[in-house]
């Protein structure tokens, strides 16, 4: 176990220095360099092509989607489009790359020098300079079976799914960020958020961090206060989720400020983030570039895109998410306070979509910012990643508002989505937990209970009608809370003329 040092001496002492690598995969329907299908979650090894295998004599083709949507990506990160850019061998062994080499970007990347605008909880508004945004494809799957750990030491013997092999990717890099202190975990995570908001609107990727489709690798170094000069970094991989991200920085800074502290030196290595501990542990020491002997991949022509494609795909642009949650704010009229919430729930792509699914923004903002989000912390998980649909919890709220549903009720049904049990109506017809609506069968449960009450009909029958509240409760326990107590209600004032 790794010593640590207090959280607010490790800020007395440090300033923190971050650096963020995001990996995109594109939702191309093909490969980066071939024809195979990039369908997540399929059988083992059966989207594989001599290319993707690295098969020898197999010759790459540009997937030519995967270079829009990084010309993209770029644009909407405020980038420069290189007019002129290639691709590069990236050269090292391992097994989950046939080829021996990865086809990467190096000192030719699609697009550089721009900038991310992020806002933190407390609505203070930050700039990360990006430093540039480049292709690559990649890599297949390691299965490590036997171990403990599900990692590689320790493991009895391993298995391999190309599947994965060659799926376009963008790895987008900052510039180094200084100047966050103690928010610099926060600002980590507020910047994948961003991210990840703006990948979704560009509808260029699912972005679903649990599916590997968006990983970041956060890099952190210390130097003393008071100074300038950037210490040795570290890069911790495996960080899957939003949480994940704010943990590992935290984490990474208070046992580098330890390892300092008592005199040590930082080593320049990738480290590997254990979500259960939430502490993160020693993997490869980190290579330098000259290692992987890069050299401009010969197969491959050079990618020149012109000035009106690049144009064209910027007229292309859809709203981007800065500019919708100013729009949102106005439509749906929402105090700064009411918006900065919804934010910080990470909710207004989903309220959002849930209000394009037929809800109200009320309706819609309730679920998701007081029900789900509770729910999504309870599990430790991303709102996003929790396994329900804006169109889901649209039709629940469609429920409510036709009368079929109690709010109580509905809590119930969203549970039952939660819990795989399939889509609301389905849920309702399981569970049994439409409202009783029909009205007979209200009558009956209240003749019933004014029956075993008399003393409270009479009351009732003479004009008081509080009273009636007993009988509401008794027909509500009939008919196992299932009944719209306010139309119960109208039934026994009706009843008792
Ligand atoms: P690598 O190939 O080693 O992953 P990259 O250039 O892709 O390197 O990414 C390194 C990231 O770390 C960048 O975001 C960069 O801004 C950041 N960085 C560079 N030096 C430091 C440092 N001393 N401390 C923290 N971050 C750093
Ligand atoms: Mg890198
Ligand atoms: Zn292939």
């Amino acid at each position: 176990m790794d010593e640590v040092m207090d959280y607010d001496e490790v800020l007395e002492r440090f300033d923190p220095v971050l650096g963020l690598e995001v990996h995109v995969e594109l939702s191309t329907n093909t490969k980066m360099f071939c024809g195979c299908p990039t369908t997540f979650g399929a059988e083992p090894n059966t989207q594989v092509c001599p290319v993707c295998l690295g098969l020898p004599g197999a010759l790459p083709v540009l997937n030519g989607m995967a270079v829009e949507s990084a010309i993209r990506i770029g644009l909407s990160l405020g980038c420069e489009i290189a007019e002129w850019c290639r691709f590069a061998r990236k050269n090292y062994f391992y097994p989950d790359m046939p080829k021996n080499f990865q086809t990467s970007q190096y000192d030719e990347p699609i697009a550089f020098n721009g900038k991310l605008d992020l806002e933190l909880e407390d609505g203070t508004v930050v700039e990360v300079g990006i430093e540039r945004a480049h292709m690559e494809e990649d890599t297949g799957k390691s299965l490590h079976v036997g171990g403990a750990t599900g990692r590689i030491h320790g493991a009895e013997h391993s298995l391999l799914d190309y599947n994965r092999a060659g799926v376009p990717l963008i790895e987008i890099v900052t510039k180094p960020i200084v100047g966050t202190g103690a928010r610099a975990p926060e600002l980590a995570r507020a910047y994948v958020t961003a991210l990840r908001d703006l990948l979704r609107a560009l509808e260029v990727s699912d972005v679903r961090m649990d599916q590997g489709s968006l990983r970041c690798d956060a890099n952190v170094s210390l130097m003393p206060s008071g100074t300038t000069e950037f210490g040795t970094r570290t890069e911790t991989k495996n960080v899957n989720s939003l949480r994940s991200v704010e943990r590992a920085v935290r984490y990474e800074m208070t046992r580098q400020a330890a390892v300092l502290a008592g005199g040590g030196s930082i080593l320049q290595e990738t480290r590997h983030f254990d979500e259960s501990t939430g502490t993160t542990s020693a993997g490869r020491r980190k290579e330098t570039s000259e290692d992987y002997r890069y050299f401009p991949e010969p197969d491959l022509v050079p990618i020149a895109p012109s000035t009106e494609w690049v144009e064209k795909v910027r007229a292309t642009l859809p709203e981007m998410p800065w500019q919708r949650r100013k729009r949102i704010q106005a439509d749906w009229q929402l105090s700064d306070l009411e918006l900065r919430d919804l934010v910080n729930a990470g909710a207004v792509d989903l309220v959002a979509s849930t209000v394009d699914a037929g809800a109200s923004p009320s309706e819609a903002r309730a679920w998701w910012v007081n029900y789900l989000s509770q729910e999504a912390n309870s599990r430790g998980v991303d709102l996003g990643d929790l396994s329900i649909t804006p169109a889901q919890v649209a039709r629940v709220a469609a429920l409510v508002a036709s009368g079929s549903l109690t709010n109580k009720l509905a809590r119930e049904v969203v549970d039952g989505v939660l819990a795989g049990e399939g889509e609301p109506d389905e849920v309702v017809e399981k569970r049994g937990l439409a409202v009783v609506s029909d009205d007979s069968a209200l009558y009956a449960a209240i003749d019933e209970a004014l029956a075993a009450q008399p003393d409270v009909a009479d009351k009732i029958r003479g004009g008081k009608v509080a009273a009636a509240g007993a009988i509401v409760g008794a027909v509500m326990k009939a008919t196992k809370g299932k009944a719209d107590a306010k139309r119960v209600r109208d039934l026994i004032l009706e009843r008792c003329g």
